[in-house]
């Protein structure tokens, strides 16, 4: 018997865009991490997708406007969180000293308390100098001159919420050393390697010193104001459209707590809806899916039972008006030995 809940095969802890492709098909996700038999070769072959290639050189495009990647050596799981921290620290800092925005943040949190540790990547956080408000902005590629369906609206809806849930709470001071020992499985107390102490703001030498410095900073900035998705054309990166998210948090926790049902294996995986259907066709599992297969199979059962209720009110039909006729014969007898008008007077 397999124990492992989803959240086990994730290896206890999710991206944001996880929980935000669990809007479009929860069944997609879960075979991401547990492909359906017979079809390793799916995700071992990387096919290459020209659009989500576009995709990425636009936004390595816009991250090189602002930043210059340097890339540092690691050799522990210590070494590779601290790098996160640092780089969450240098975009604080920036946006903290003035700069009107930075671009690729990466964020960690638990958000609702739900006991899942969740990371992501901001693709940008714009600061208003005078005001001091920070807005959240989202870019979106798009291979046409469109903005896409409500379906993949919502999965961007509550990508962009979690942010601004997770940066809120890393600002409220709602993440502790204790969440990030327990639920990351590191040592906060273990030397880091020379190369990632060189990057350190200060002469910070674990993950408990950084994370300190990353608190104490947090607590200096203001709470998110705007989420906004900016579609842009891929051709010309011409803008599309720019959309404005309005933070919801009641609908983000009820969402959520559903997805984490699933992730602790409270409930059973669920596809998409027979009304969502054509999500299928652009879906690598679509030949291989449990789900599909068996709302397939309800609609064919459904479509068998439909046909037999038809043609039992057929056959009903059929005998009622066979009845009225030979009534109507019946009284048409009676009145011409009688010499009285029909009783009956029916007309088909
Ligand atoms: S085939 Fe459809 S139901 Fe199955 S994983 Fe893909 S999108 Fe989801």
């Amino acid at each position: 018997v397999d124990a492992a809940t989803p959240l086990d095969l994730a290896n206890r802890w999710l991206f944001v865009t996880d929980l935000a492709q669990q809007s479009w098909c929860e069944q997609q996700v879960f075979y991401k991490f547990r492909p359906p038999r017979d079809t390793d070769d799916l995700l071992s072959v990387d096919i290459p997708n020209p659009s989500v290639e576009k995709g990425s050189i636009i936004h390595l495009a816009r991250e090189a406007e602002l930043h210059t990647k340097v890339p540092v050596p690691t050799t522990t799981k210590e070494d590779a969180f601290a790098v996160t921290v640092i780089n969450i620290i240098g975009s604080l800092r920036r946006l903290l000293s003035g700069s009107p925005m930075v671009r690729e943040m990466p964020i960690f949190g638990m958000p609702f308390d739900l006991g899942i540790f969740v990371s992501g990547i901001i693709d940008q956080v714009q600061c208003d100098p005078e005001s001091m408000h920070y807005d959240i902005w989202e870019l979106k590629t798009r291979s046409s001159m469109s903005v896409p369906s409500g379906a993949q609206k919502d999965s961007t809806k509550i990508q962009v919420m979690l942010y601004k849930k997770m940066l809120d709470d890393l600002i409220l001071n709602r993440i502790t050393h204790r969440m990030i020992e327990k639920h990351r499985k590191v040592d906060l107390y273990l030397e880091l390697s020379l190369s990632v102490q060189a990057e350190c703001p200060g002469s910070e030498n674990n993950l408990h010193q950084l994370l300190s410095v990353l608190f104490d900073m947090g607590q200096k900035m203001t709470c998110v104001s705007q989420l906004f998705v900016e579609y842009c054309y891929q051709e010309d990166k011409s803008a599309i459209a720019l959309e404005e998210v309005q933070y919801d948090e009641a609908w983000l926790c009820q969402k959520i707590t559903h997805y984490s049902e699933f992730w602790y294996g409270k409930r059973e995986v669920c596809g998409v809806d027979i009304e969502e259907a054509w999500k299928c066709h652009s879906c690598d599992f679509q030949d291989h899916c449990a789900w599909r297969a068996m709302k397939a199979d309800e609609y064919t059962r459904k479509c068998t039972q439909q046909k037999q209720i038809k043609k039992n009110i057929s056959v009903c039909l059929r005998g009622l008006f066979l009845l009225c006729r030979m009534l109507v014969g019946a009284a048409t007898n009676i009145s011409e030995t009688t010499g009285y008008p029909p009783l009956v007077s029916i007309e088909y």
